[in-house]
């Protein structure tokens, strides 16, 4: 009688592991990524050699960007300008170029139609510093803008003046064959971005708020087209930038009677800031894969290996466990969740005084599914601890809204990105460092954050790094696909290719 009860239960609880096992697999096996039909477009006559001449010329100056001694580099940013100035004369007879704050040059190329909403690109031409000491570890100099073995080297090949000079490069293309856009184009170069973009970008913004000029959207640099982004995956991917995070970094100080240390009360200052930043290590924020970062991984589905593809199928059941792992691997769990990071930790004198304050500065990057309130709420639940205060510094920014991928501005970049790049897929992903376009959140709802740049593993340590550079083909590229996006947004086609001139988009 037992036995047969324990059969009974025993065959219950296999059905279950079968019907489990099964809807696993289904929803595994049944999961599809479909790539869209598009026709790849080419632009066979842009001249390349003459494109990457100016870039390399434009590595030359050293447009760098200091918080201080500032005054240093001018001369360069206004020997960049007249450079700039002189390599497109025929950008400088057909649109209209306003200084913005003395260095930043925003361009207006006026549409036939006037009443539909602008379309924005920009980018900067400031760069970092080269770090001192690393110059001799250049396989050619940083500032030569040196043309070898298929590249172009130097600080801003990169970040960003390739971008800025491709616009630069589509739009003369377009100049020279004619080309009229429907909808007008601003093209804005800042001066500042590596230093935060309040007096280049922030400018630009008040000055389309103040004088009422409608962008419908924004094109800004952000991801790459990036190839091997984790293990076991060949194929590369195009990352539209939808989202940037928030950014608070806090002060927690500790006041307590000091003392000698041969008597240590129970609590000292240092131990309970200690205990406080090691409870917010143990409970970080909640991460979640549902949404942006589900998103992100749809398209990579069909490349990934098995178990990925198992797990990403079946968050219902794997959910959890692929969030902890995602939570090992720091650029995966810097998607996933607001990350902490302690940055400052201030305390003590001498050897055997116990210290009367203790402070400690921690940094985080708030993810857009939370806002600076609800941090904040998180830290003071977290710690729980009265001793310790807890003081918001300057800075603190709330994340990016969300671009929509249904808008018609982003569904009009995948498109082009389809066109140009034949067999890629694209996803939208979250920006992980900061751009220019967090100034633009009120100007417009559709910040798109891209350049067409192929990004293996080993050049993310190039950007602002040693030995930055750009393959010349994929400059050709980079050129080839703002020529494209340029007629896509401004001679009134949808993003499927057909007429909608009668629509304001997105
Ligand atoms: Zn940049």
């Amino acid at each position: 009688m037992i036995l047969k009860k324990a059969t009974a239960v025993l065959l219950v609880v296999l059905l279950a592991i079968a019907l489990v096992a099964t809807i696993v697999l289904f929803r595994t096996i049944s999961f599809q990524y479909e790539m869209p039909d598009v026709e790849s477009v080419h632009f066979e006559d842009i001249p390349l050699d003459d494109a990457v001449a100016r870039l390399s010329d434009a590595i030359r100056f050293q447009t760098v960007s200091t918080l201080d001694n500032r005054e240093r580099y001018l001369p360069e940013f206004d020997a960049f300008m007249d450079f700039v100035r002189e390599s497109y004369p025929l950008i400088h007879e057909n649109l209209n170029l306003k200084i913005v704050n003395g260095y930043t040059l925003l361009y207006k190329w006026e549409g036939s139609r006037p009443g539909l909403p602008a379309a924005m690109m920009q980018g900067h031409y400031d760069v970092v510093p080269v770090e001192p000491g690393t110059h001799d570890d250049w396989t050619h100099p940083p500032f030569k803008g040196v043309v070898s073995d298929g590249f172009v080297w130097g600080r801003g090949a990169i970040d960003d003046k390739s971008g800025i000079f491709s616009y630069l490069e589509a739009v003369n293309y377009l100049l020279e064959r004619g080309f009229e856009p429907e909808r007008t184009v601003y093209l804005a170069l800042n001066h500042d971005e590596e230093v935060g973009g309040r007096q280049g970008a922030r400018k630009v913004a008040d000055y389309l708020l103040e004088k009422d000029i409608e962008i419908a959207f924004l094109v800004d640099e952000g991801m790459p087209v990036a190839e091997k982004i984790m293990e076991g995956l060949e194929h590369p991917i195009a990352m539209i930038g939808v989202a940037e995070k928030g950014y608070l970094s806090i002060e927690l100080e500790v006041t307590k009677e000091g003392g000698h240390s041969s008597m240590p009360p129970r609590e000292t200052t240092i131990g309970a800031l200690s205990e406080a930043i090691t409870n917010l290590k143990k409970q970080p924020m909640q991460g979640r894969i549902p949404g942006l970062l589900r998103d992100t991984f749809e398209p990579l589905m069909p490349d990934l290996p098995f178990r990925y593809r198992m797990a990403l199928s079946n968050l219902w059941l794997f959910g959890g466990a692929i969030e902890e792992r995602l939570g090992y691997i720091p650029h995966t769990n810097a998607a996933l969740r607001t990350t902490i990071a302690p940055t400052i930790f201030h305390a003590g004198i001498k050897e055997n005084v116990l210290p009367q304050t203790a402070t400690a500065t921690i940094n985080f990057r708030i993810h857009p599914n939370n806002n600076i309130r609800e941090v904040l709420y998180y830290v003071q639940n977290t710690i729980d601890n009265e001793l310790i205060d807890v003081r918001v510094l300057n800075g603190a920014r709330e994340p990016s809204p969300v671009t929509t991928t249904s808008s018609e501005a982003y569904q009009l970049m995948k498109h082009t990105i389809h066109e140009v790049f034949p067999e890629i897929p694209v996803a939208p992903a979250m920006f992980l460092a900061a751009t220019d376009a967090r100034h633009f959140t009120e100007v417009s709802d559709y910040l798109l954050r891209f350049r067409p740049i192929r990004a293996r593993p080993d050049d993310r340590g190039r950007i602002h790094g040693t030995d930055e550079r750009i393959s010349v083909e994929n400059y050709g590229e980079m050129i080839s696909f703002h020529i494209r996006f340029i007629e896509n947004t401004t001679s009134g086609l949808s993003a499927t290719g057909s007429p909608a001139a009668q629509t304001a988009m997105p």
